[in-house]
């Protein structure tokens, strides 16, 4: 279990593959659902490398979580979508960066 799959499981929700279809153009990697709550990864999206899909997928689960968040009311909902969508890839980008590095923080200083 990588640590985005346990920060997903430490707010109660699941994630599970899904053909979510092909979007052609646009890449649709997952998708939230809060009825659940259950970030759906698609399992279409095989354009890339197995590497590149575990880092982008690990990013579209933390983005996803983003909405989570919003959902449970632990952070406000932006209004406007286009900074809605910055702010939760920016939550992404800061959920990878400190989890990619577990050993940063146990070695001290
Ligand atoms: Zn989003």
């Amino acid at each position: 279990m990588t640590g985005i799959q346990e920060l997903a499981a430490a707010y109660g929700v699941r994630i599970e593959l899904a053909d979510l279809g092909d979007w052609g153009r646009v890449r649709l990697i997952a998708e939230y659902d809060p009825n659940e709550p259950v970030i759906r990864v698609n399992t279409c999206e095989s354009s890339l490398t197995l590497r590149q899909a575990q880092g982008d997928m690990e990013r579209a689960i933390a983005h996803e979580l983003y909405h989570h968040r919003e959902a449970i009311g632990e952070i406000p909902r932006i209004r406007d979508r286009a900074a809605r969508e910055a702010a939760a890839d920016a939550y992404a980008d800061a959920v990878l960066r400190t989890r990619s590095m577990p050993c940063r923080a146990a070695s001290g200083g």
